[in-house]
């Protein structure tokens, strides 16, 4: 097989999303991630949620799997639970990700299956048109919050490193190489991993703009990925966000701690102990 070229993992078809929205580089990013890591598009599978970012399926040329608001992650753990061989991405917003299908995102951090899920974060229900979302921000208002939100914002990533997640990250969107890099390392890591990516809804959520992510975002110079309290701590920060791998280490995956027959073929075996 000669290496893919984005173009070669690009659909007939063109995305629909506003000019200037972030999730333009993601995509290219999961296109270049797809095609540097050599995968073989036949073995990848793209699984997504509702929302503006939820098309993305649609303009990969891999397996793909548009499903409902809030479960592209229990849909994804299926796949992968019933072919190993498979990369299996999530592509989610943040209201589909952690607020419809918060549960299962909590849950998908702490049985470590190998799946990436890749969270399009623009803090804000974009496809409906401008409703907060977990990630507003205190006082932020909106459409559904005409008087500022009043609830503290969710942070995923100290959710995502207190339920047992083996690999949190955060990239920015207006750094599409830092982007593409932190989507190969997750697609790498042999575990459930997150990549929490700020992306600027150029329509409903101006205020957010690359600029805004450009000025308030930053890569740390010395940390140890190993370090969960280290991880916590960058996690946590308020007024700054920082870029990269901030926690990553290797546990045995869902599927190394099944019981499940390691040749294929066995299925019928293995259900027929069950009666
Ligand atoms: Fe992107 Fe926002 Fe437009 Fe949706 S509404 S396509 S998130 S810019």
């Amino acid at each position: 097989m000669h290496e893919l070229s984005v173009e070669d993992l690009s659909s007939e078809t063109r995305p629909t999303w506003c000019g200037g929205c972030g999730n333009y580089p993601i995509l290219i990013a999961v296109k270049k991630a797809i095609a540097q890591l050599g995968l073989d598009p036949d073995k990848v599978v793209i699984v997504s949620g509702i929302g503006c970012g939820s098309s993305f399926p649609h303009w990969v040329r891999t397996y793909g799997f548009h499903t409902i608001h809030g479960r592209p992650i229990p849909l994804a753990s299926a796949l992968k639970m019933a072919n190993r061989e498979l990369t299996v991405l999530v592509t989610a917003g943040d209201g589909d990700t952690y607020g419809i299908g918060a549960n299962h995102f909590l849950h998908a951090m702490r049985r470590n299956l190998d799946i990436t899920v890749l969270v399009q974060n623009n803090n804000i229900y974009g496809l409906t048109e401008g409703q907060a979302s977990p990630t507003s921000e205190l006082g932020k208002v909106t459409k559904s919050t005409p008087y500022g939100v009043v609830e503290a914002p969710l942070n995923p990533l100290a959710v995502a490193l207190s339920a047992g997640a083996t690999f949190v990250a955060r990239a920015f969107s207006g750094n599409l190489q830092h982007l593409t890099e932190m989507v190969k390392a997750a697609i790498q890591h042999r575990g459930v991993a997150l990549v929490d990516v700020l992306q600027p809804c150029v329509t409903f959520n101006p205020a957010y703009s690359y600029e805004f992510w450009r000025n308030r975002t930053y890569l740390p110079g010395q940390h140890d990925a190993q370090d969960i309290h280290a991880a916590l701590r960058l996690a946590l920060e308020e007024d700054r966000r920082a870029l990269g791998v901030l926690y990553q280490v290797q546990k045995p995956t869902l599927l190394d701690m099944m019981p499940l027959p390691k040749e294929p073929g066995n299925l019928s075996r293995l259900m027929e102990s069950f009666v």
